[in-house]
């Protein structure tokens, strides 16, 4: 489990981290708005904007500057992202899969392996993402099929991973696997390994989505796939169920500022909308059922940002913050879905074409229910805690 230390972060001066919220917000006027239509509707990797991801360090944001990484604080980083989903969440994942991999490393590898892989994983010259869900365990990781056996120096694994983002374009995941199958509780027999490609793993199917294009899901297939013994994350046996979900808090407060984004940017949409569209001689901003509408997403979207920030602020100072973070991530994924229903209605029957941007919000928000937990198994998490903190 993490120590309080584990994920303490530096503070960043505001100037600093005004600067770089700057370069993002260039960044997204330059390259990403003009661009995020086409490739959406075609489901097209975006090649360009990774390599400028990679030169603007988003693939080391979270790792510490020692390893080459930016060594933003969580608060930074959920600001960020928030940013960038509000116009486009598909490519937040593309830095995010992979970061929770290397905060698996970062958190719980030996010092020969952070050595090894957090520089290149820094640079994004090594990118990948976190293989835990197979056909048969999703939410019950603990039923996981895919098996390492000790042979030598090495593991020989074999199974099937599913719905794994960053899967055709990243070259490298941690992998979570039984290492002892048999283990009676079923965590202990688990284990958490760095999985580049390589001889005996392959990419099976690429799953076709209702939304979050252009960022691939695809499957992972390890057929007597051998790795050095020496890719066991941590060396020891038996931790991966904890090194797994113990990357997901950071996972959770950045599904949470995805979240944010989305009801934020859908807000965005909406504004813009109801100004310019004119009903009854005004506009539809001035009837009292479309203020009734903006007055409940603007202040949705504002307690989401709160409740994200607030998370990502105990999870900086080191605490323990499974509450917060699952709080964040169940309230603002499902601001995210309402704000971008309700902009939706506010476009009226505009909101049903490609050509406008709102259709693409709603696709992609439903995301934000499932991903690092879902939404029921959240409020499970948030109710175990906060029983745990008050005890009778
Ligand atoms: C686009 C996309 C990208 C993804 N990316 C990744 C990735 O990069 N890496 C990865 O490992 N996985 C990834 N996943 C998988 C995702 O994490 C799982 O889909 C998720 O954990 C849910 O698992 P499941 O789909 O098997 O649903 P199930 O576990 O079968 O759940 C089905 C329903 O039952 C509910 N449920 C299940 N158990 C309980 C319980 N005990 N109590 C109450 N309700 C329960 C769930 O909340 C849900 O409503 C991705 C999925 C998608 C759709």
């Amino acid at each position: 489990m993490a120590t309080a230390i584990d994920n303490a972060q530096h503070m960043i001066d505001p100037e600093e981290e005004q600067a770089f919220m700057d370069a993002i917000q260039k960044w997204i006027d330059r390259s990403v708005k003009p661009v995020v239509m086409e490739h959406d509707h075609e489901d097209k990797w975006p090649e360009e904007l990774v390599g400028e991801m990679a030169d603007m360090g988003l693939f080391g944001a979270t790792i510490g500057e020692e390893y080459g990484g930016l060594g933003l604080p969580a608060t930074s980083y959920a600001k960020i992202v928030a940013e960038i989903a509000s116009h486009w969440m598909a490519i937040t994942g593309i830095f995010n899969s992979h970061l929770i991999m290397a905060c698996a490393v970062e958190r719980f590898g030996t010092a020969e392996q952070k050595a090894k892989w957090l520089p290149k994983f820094a640079s994004g010259e090594i990118r990948g993402g976190l293989a835990l869900t197979e056909p048969n365990a999703g939410t019950d990781l603990q039923a996981i099929r895919t098996t390492a056996v000790r042979d030598g120096d090495e593991y020989v694994i074999n199974g099937t991973k599913t719905w794994i983002s960053n899967g055709i374009n990243g070259s490298c995941f941690a992998l979570l696997v039984k290492t002892d199958p048999k283990a009676d509780p079923r965590y202990k027999g688990m284990s958490l390994m760095i999985a580049p490609k390589g001889e005996g793993f392959t990419v099976g199917k690429k799953f076709k989505k209702l939304g979050y294009n252009s960022i691939d899901s695809a499957e992972l297939v390890f057929d007597n796939y051998r790795i050095p013994a020496d890719n066991l994350i941590g060396g020891v046996e038996g931790q991966g169920f904890f090194q797994a979900t113990g990357g997901l808090e950071l996972g959770r407060i950045n599904v949470a500022a995805r979240g944010v984004g989305l009801a934020e940017g859908s807000l965005r949409l909406a504004t813009e909308y109801a100004q310019l569209r004119e009903t009854m001689g005004k506009p539809i901003s001035e009837h009292q059922a479309i203020q009734l509408k903006l007055g409940e997403m603007v202040t949705r979207a504002r307690a989401a940002r709160l409740l994200t920030l607030d998370a990502a602020e105990a999870y900086d100072r080191g605490e323990r913050c499974d509450l917060e973070a699952g709080m964040a991530k169940y309230f603002a994924s499902e601001a995210a879905v309402r704000n971008s229903e309700e902009s939706m209605r506010v476009h009226g029957g505009y909101a049903y074409s490609k050509e406008y941007e709102i259709e693409r919000y709603y696709r992609d928000s439903l995301l934000m229910c499932i991903g690092e937990g879902t939404n029921e198994m959240q409020r499970m998490i948030i109710s175990k805690q906060w029983v745990k903190r008050n005890p009778a």
